[in-house]
C-alpha cells in the first residue's frame, strides 16, 4: 500500500503525519461535499507509521482546517495530479470555456506571503492579532460545534470560540482576515477571462467542494470497475473495495485490453 507523508503547519503539537492511498471504501462512501464527508475521508487514510507520533483518536477533530486542506490538497493530487480544471460558461456571450491551475504553485502562491511571515505564534498554537487580542485557527472540532446553526449564528459562533483571550472592537471580517491571513485555507476567488469575447468572471474554488466533487464524479467508473474485477477474477465485493485506486485501475485496464 503506497504511503506519503505530509506536514502540518497550524495544529499544535503535530509536525507530520502519514496517508495511504485511497481505496474503493473511500470512494463509495462520498456523496456530499460536506465538512463531515471531508472529515471522514481524512480519517479513514491516516495511518499511523513510523517516525510520525501515533495517531490518537480525537485527531481528524483537533485537525486545524488549514491543515486538513493541505491534506486534502495532497489526496487531490495524489489520485488526480497536480492539475485543477474547471469547466465554465462565460457569463456574457455563453461561450463554454476551461480554466486551469497548478495545485502546487498556488500552494506555494498561499504560503509565500509577507504578512503570513510576520504572524507572531505561541507556543500553544495561537497568534496575537494585537496586544490585546489572541486568536487561534479553527479546528474540526470547532466546525461540528457550530454544525446546524444558519449560516450568520455560525459565523458568530466560530469567531467567538477563535478568540481565545481578549475583548475585540473589530468587526467579524478582520478576524477571519486575520486567521486566514495567517493560515490560510485552500479556498479563494479566481479571475476567468472568456477567450472569445474578453469579460472576467470571478470563479470560487475550494479544495473540501473540489476534490469531494471529482471523486463523486469517478464514482460511476468505480461501479464499472467492481464489475470487471468480480467478473474475471471472482474476487469478492470487498476484497475490490480494499484494494488501493491505482492498483485496482490496473487491473481494470488489463481486463479491458483482453475483452
Ligand atoms: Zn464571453
Amino acid at each position: 500500500m503506497p504511503l506519503y507523508y505530509q506536514p502540518v503547519r497550524f495544529t499544535p503539537g503535530v509536525n507530520w503525519l502519514c496517508l495511504r492511498e485511497i481505496s474503493g471504501f473511500e470512494e463509495q462512501e462520498i456523496e456530499g461535499t460536506s465538512a463531515s464527508a471531508a472529515m471522514r475521508l481524512v480519517e479513514r487514510v491516516l495511518v499511523d507509521a513510523p517516525p510520525v507520533a501515533p495517531l490518537t483518536a480525537e485527531l481528524p477533530r483537533q485537525l486545524s482546517l488549514p491543515d486538513r486542506d493541505r491534506l486534502l490538497a495532497g489526496i487531490y493530487s495524489q489520485v488526480f495530479g497536480n492539475k485543477i480544471e474547471s469547466a465554465l460558461e462565460c457569463a456574457n456571450c455563453h461561450s463554454p470555456y476551461d480554466m486551469d491551475f497548478a495545485l502546487d504553485a498556488f500552494l506555494q502562491h498561499l504560503d509565500s506571503n509577507e504578512a503570513m511571515q510576520q504572524v507572531e505564534w505561541q507556543e500553544d498554537g495561537s497568534f496575537l492579532l494585537n496586544q490585546d487580542v489572541k486568536l487561534r485557527v479553527p479546528t474540526g472540532e470547532d466546525e461540528l460545534a457550530i454544525w446546524g446553526l444558519d449560516n450568520e449564528a455560525a459565523r458568530k459562533e466560530l469567531i467567538k470560540r477563535c478568540v481565545v483571550e481578549g475583548e475585540w472592537a473589530e468587526d467579524e471580517s478582520a478576524i477571519e482576515q486575520a486567521i486566514q491571513t495567517a493560515a490560510p485555507m485552500l479556498a479563494t476567488e479566481m479571475k476567468a477571462q472568456c477567450p472569445e469575447c474578453g469579460h472576467e468572471m470571478g470563479v470560487q474554488f475550494d479544495m473540501q467542494s473540489y476534490l469531494l466533487n471529482a471523486l463523486k464524479i469517478e464514482k460511476r467508473r468505480l461501479w464499472v470497475e467492481i464489475h470487471l474485477l468480480a467478473s474475471t477474477y471472482k474476487w469478492s465485493h470487498d476484497k475490490i473495495l480494499q484494494l488501493p485506486r491505482s492498483e485496482r485501475q490496473r487491473y481494470a485496464k488489463i481486463i479491458e485490453s483482453t475483452i
